[in-house]
């Protein structure tokens, strides 16, 4: 079985060609891979496959879905023992000239006290600046 394959089956999802491929695409970046870069990407394939393979990811907690902080959705993979739950969440940088997003995963968002009753399901944090290749 192939590290890809690997990867797929820890998720429970079946390997397809087309879910291979996306697959690989995602972890031969370095950072998060826009709705946009994967479509033209993958310009011969169905639209509604790729989409389709993207919600089965996602649902499967192979990849995260990010909203940039300008507007753009953008996909990443998740970390292994991720759960996509509350406690997984991490902080996102949005570098502004290149515009790529990185996970910052080597750090949790820390727990907010909320008011009574009230029970997080998300949170979106974009921490805006320069990327190492940008910033200088
Ligand atoms: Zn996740
Ligand atoms: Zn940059
Ligand atoms: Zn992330």
């Amino acid at each position: 079985m192939s590290d890809l394959e690997n990867k797929l089956s820890q998720r429970s999802i079946l390997p397809t060609a087309m879910r291979l491929l996306v697959l690989q695409y995602l972890m031969e970046k370095d950072s998060a891979v826009s709705l946009k870069s994967l479509e033209e990407h993958f310009f011969v394939a169905d639209k509604s496959t790729l989409f389709r393979t993207l919600k089965t990811f996602e649902q499967k907690k192979l990849i995260h879905k990010i909203d940039d902080g300008c507007g753009n959705t953008k996909y990443a993979l998740c970390l292994e023992a991720c759960d996509c739950a509350p406690k997984d969440q991490h902080f996102h940088f949005h570098c502004k000239k290149c515009k790529a997003t990185f996970c910052l995963t080597s750090k949790n968002i820390p727990s907010i006290e909320l008011p009574t009753n009230f029970k997080m399901e998300q949170a979106n944090l974009v921490i805006k600046g320069f990327c190492a290749n940008c910033n200088h």
